[in-house]
């Protein structure tokens, strides 16, 4: 367990939600690198929801059969809003993301109830968040990194792309669940099931409208009551509320009394669980257009988190007088 005593509220904070967002703000790639052949123009006006298939997310496996996700493309007013975004600063990076998520993404429970992004995956978040950026620049402006072909040596682009189309594949390349802890899963409840001990035990990934209340716990006590916050419990214990949403301050009192009191057997159990419950975008694949082999990269993001959004040169779409 990570020692965070006399470590910035940041750091704390960063720890807690880097999986998401990781190499978005640490990247060496030149502005110009980037493949902006989008014009402003291109923008979606519209309201219009389109259906996802929750299987298409990276932590696709969890959702209950029935669950409808929609998705629509940012507004300007959206993206005006998402463009002041602190590169360098995870937590503000993570709150943007969320109010992009927050007016673009439906939930349907499936009972019929409405349910809001909060009922999402936290796994999920930057898949969605790239699904919606592309319905907001629909005309062949995707995002792309130079890289060389590690067989044939040839340069090209390779692009960022959530979905496929029938034009091109999806390059985000997910993490798949481990044959070890399929032997787990309980396709009923979407669970992974576990018996530590004579307990039983369900888990599930976080939704992220339940880290965000976990999230904000951490923040008020490294903050305002200057308490070491537990990075342990934060990390094991929003898996283990498989079947909520929310939780009480009450409810995570009571939970983190629990958690200290557990036996080995189980914290080892869980922790090495979750470790491998950390689904979601890994890294790019494509296939090299001379040779077609398979080639890879890391998720490192050209010019930072601020460019899903923001356009790195737009003049280049514009007509001289
Ligand atoms: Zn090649």
């Amino acid at each position: 367990m990570p020692n965070v005593e006399g470590k910035k509220t940041e750091d704390v904070l960063s720890q807690f939600i880097e999986n998401e967002t990781k190499g978005m703000s640490s990247s060496t790639i030149n502005r110009e690198e980037v493949n902006m052949d989008t014009q402003i123009e291109n923008m979606v006006y519209g309201r219009e929801f389109f259906a996802v298939d929750p299987n298409s997310l990276p932590a696709g496996i969890f959702y209950k059969p029935g669950t409808k996700i929609s998705i629509k493309g940012a507004t300007v007013a959206d993206v005006q809003e998402y463009s002041v975004v602190d590169n360098a600063n995870i937590v503000d990076v993570t709150e943007k993301m969320n109010m992009i998520l927050s007016r673009c993404v439906r939930f349907t429970h499936p009972n019929g109830m409405q349910g809001t992004y909060k009922d999402v995956k936290d796994n999920d978040r930057l898949s969605l968040i790239f699904m919606i950026r592309e319905l907001t620049f629909q005309k062949g402006n995707n995002l792309a990194k130079k890289m060389s072909c590690e067989h044939c040596g040839h340069e090209f682009k390779i692009e960022f792309r959530a979905t496929n189309s029938q034009y091109s594949k999806r390059t985000f390349k997910h993490i798949e669940m481990e044959e070890e802890l399929k032997e787990f899963f309980n396709p009923q409840t979407k669970t992974v099931d576990l018996d530590v001990n004579n307990k039983s035990w369900k888990l599930t990934p976080p939704t992220i409208g339940l880290q965000e209340i976990f999230f904000n716990d951490l923040k008020t006590k490294v903050q305002i009551s200057n308490i070491n916050p537990n990075v342990s419990f934060l990390k094991v214990i929003p898996f283990t509320l498989w079947d909520r949403n929310k939780i009480s301050d009450d409810g995570i009192k009571a939970k983190e009394k629990e958690y200290k009191e557990m036996d080995m057997d189980t914290f080892q159990t869980l922790n090495y669980v979750v470790d491998k419950m950390k689904f979601g975008v890994d890294g790019l694949e494509d296939k090299c257009p001379i040779c077609g082999g398979e080639v890879h990269s890391d998720m490192s993001f050209p010019g930072g988190a601020s460019n899903i959004f923001v356009i790195s040169s737009p003049l280049g779409g514009l007509k001289k007088k």
